[in-house]
């Protein structure tokens, strides 16, 4: 047996280290309070549940999907962009529902990407958007977000001969890892770039709705122009609570998507029908609990950001996302400073160069932690910190 070389340009695992670190201080009895994972707390709302639960027990649903996702599907999510963004698109060309976002932008890479070509991506960022162009046996071309471009690309530092090789172009705002957000004028100049150079942009916003003090996230297909030379990455995961029942979509530039749906309907069948209704339902029924489902993680989002800053560890207040990006003192690796924390505090958290290169130097807190965990995270810090003084 011989294994395809591809597996062997995979960049290795990092948490495997954290991960194995974790299970044996639980082994030994230590409590970790785990602000690793992204993944909501929070159920999904119950009148989703039901109308799946409802879905369910309807044999037409029993047998395989299309797919293409349902039709009433695309509409409901062309109504959702309608009413969300004011952004019209045609449910039959410019929409197409995915198994989790995840699935599209992974596979996305085979539509555009032949081996050596290049595809831009940002560092730190979302692992599959690079590990798409790898296993297509491209290369990907990292784009450095700074602190001090407050983590937007700078167009202007990539080389003219870089920019037109690259087929491909990846951004994802508001950010994961950092909880950095963009605006229409950035992705105007988003747009502009893409155009000079021939390239394709694929934005992902799964956090459009998580976000905080009012702030309302735009989506890329607000610019006029975005449609010709993009798609749109988005998902029920994050909105909705529904990590588990894996459906997102990809709207936006209609030659893109039927690239993808040709790459797509070779590889799997669509997405259960039962969890397609569940999405229906999302998308068109009471949007109540985004509200409060926010307010939960702003009140977090604000306690943990305020004992960061006290404790050294220094972190915006970020404006969407579950996510707090923190600085870690001189004289650490983030791995290190990672280790540490869970000795030291028995606290998880995700070492920044898990996105990359330029994670070096940061920590990344997730918000998806109950109340009470949170707290005692919060306890546990401070403790520490005075310990430490
Ligand atoms: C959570 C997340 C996704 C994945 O969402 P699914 O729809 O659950 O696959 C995509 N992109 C980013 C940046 C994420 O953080």
């Amino acid at each position: 047996m011989e294994l395809a070389r591809r597996l062997n340009k995979l960049p290795p695992y990092l948490f495997v280290e954290i991960n194995q670190k974790i299970a044996e201080l639980q082994a030994r009895g230590k409590d970790i309070i785990n602000f690793g994972i992204g993944d909501p707390d929070l159920p999904t709302p119950a009148h989703i549940i039901e109308r799946m639960c409802q879905a369910a027990h309807d044999p037409v649903n029993h047998r395989y999907p299309e797919t293409g996702g349902l039709p009433e599907l695309r509409q409901a999510i062309a109504e959702w962009y309608e009413r969300r963004f004011g952004v019209t698109l045609n449910p039959a060309k410019e929409v197409l529902p995915l198994i989790g976002s995840k699935e599209g932008v992974g596979h996305m890479a085979l539509c555009f990407i032949e081996p050596g070509d290049l595809t831009l991506v940002p560092d730190p960022g979302y692992p599959p958007f690079s590990l798409g162009t790898i296993l297509a046996g491209g290369k990907p071309y990292f784009m450095p977000l700074k602190e001090e471009n407050d983590f937007l690309p700078d167009f202007k530092a990539i080389p003219d001969e870089v920019a037109d090789k690259a087929k491909l172009m990846w951004l994802n705002y508001p950010n994961n890892p950092t909880g950095a957000i963009a605006s229409l004028d950035f992705f105007e100049r988003a747009v502009h770039f893409a155009q000079q150079h021939d390239l394709a942009i694929c934005h992902d916003t799964p956090y459009s709705e998580v976000a905080f003090d009012g702030y309302k996230p735009p989506s890329f297909m607000q610019i006029s122009e975005a449609k010709k030379i993009g798609v749109e990455f988005h998902s029920l995961s994050k909105t909705y609570h529904m990590t588990g029942w894996r459906i997102g979509m990809v709207v936006g530039n209609a030659s893109m998507i039927d690239a993808l749906f040709k790459v797509k309907s070779n590889l799997d069948s669509g997405i259960p029908q039962a969890i397609q209704y569940a999405a229906v339902e999302a998308l068109r029924g009471s949007q109540e609990h985004i509200v409060e489902h926010n307010a939960i993680f702003q009140r977090r989002r604000d306690k943990l950001v305020k004992i960061l800053n006290e404790v050294g560890l220094k972190a915006r207040i970020p404006k969407a996302t579950f996510y707090i990006w923190a600085k870690i003192p001189q004289g650490y690796t983030s791995m290190d400073f990672t280790k540490k924390l869970l000795d030291e505090v028995g606290i998880a958290v995700t070492p920044g160069t898990g996105y990359g290169k330029e994670g070096e130097g940061y920590i990344r807190f997730s918000l998806t932690i109950s109340d009470d965990r949170l707290e005692e995270g919060v306890n546990r810090l401070s403790s520490w910190h005075r310990r430490r003084r």
